[in-house]
């Protein structure tokens, strides 16, 4: 079986130990407050759309976003535009694996019973709902046999990484150093200067 042509399975065995619905909200860590990810989707947010960003969707040919969805009359309508290709199982894990490594860098240093639980929960719904079959299989599989370490940022970032280690030792990749897992996903390699338009606020 392959891409999306898999019915739901059980999710891993994860620790069921305390509620299944945190009633805590999430604690906003010191590195959430000042975090480069959601700092660059403000600035992103913040810039003008452009409209290849809306490809597939009938746009007018000289009005902004806004002004197409109703703020004022559209002027001709532009041709309609296909959008990209469906990601395949590549595409669809390569940005998977960046959500994963950089939510794990973003998670707090010393998480609550709550915020381990909900965790737990969350890996436990992507052996369960990623869409790529047999890489569902394989990490459920991965699971039961490494489960997963949610007391602090640096043991779940040392986690993925062995797990996605796993997979790239499958498909005759090279190890990825895990050491390198925070320089990689949250804190950009010295003299890199990645959040130079941030000042420094990241
Ligand atoms: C949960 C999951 C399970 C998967 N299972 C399979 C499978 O069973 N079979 C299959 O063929 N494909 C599987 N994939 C997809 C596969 O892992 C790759 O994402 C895909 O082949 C694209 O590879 P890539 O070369 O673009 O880089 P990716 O492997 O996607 O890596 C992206 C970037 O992550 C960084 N990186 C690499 N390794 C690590 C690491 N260990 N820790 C931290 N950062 C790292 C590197 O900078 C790399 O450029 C899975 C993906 C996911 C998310």
């Amino acid at each position: 079986m392959s891409f999306a042509d898999r019915p739901p399975s059980p999710p891993a065995a994860v620790s069921q130990s305390s509620p299944a619905t945190p009633t805590t909200k999430p604690r906003r860590t010191k590195a959430a407050k000042g975090c480069g990810v959601c700092t660059q989707f403000k600035t992103i947010r913040r810039a003008p759309i452009k409209e290849t960003f809306a490809a597939g969707i009938p746009m007018s040919g000289s009005s902004s976003a806004l002004e197409s969805a109703g703020t004022s009359a559209p002027s001709t309508p532009a041709p309609y535009r296909p959008f990209p290709c469906p990601p395949d199982s590549a595409s669809l894990g390569s940005s998977t694996w960046t959500f994963l490594h950089t939510m794990a860098a973003y998670y707090p240093e010393t998480p609550t019973k709550a915020e381990q639980l909900s965790m737990r929960n969350m890996i436990s719904a992507l052996t369960r709902f990623y869409p790529c079959g047999d890489c569902a299989e394989h990490l459920t599989q991965e699971v039961i046999r490494n489960p997963p370490v949610v007391t602090s940022n640096r043991a779940l970032s040392n986690w993925f990484c062995q797990v996605h280690n796993e997979v790239n030792e499958r498909q005759g990749k090279p190890k990825f150093d895990c050491s390198k897992a925070f320089e990689r996903w949250k804190d950009g390699t010295a003299g890199n200067d990645c959040f130079s338009e941030l000042g420094g606020d990241h």
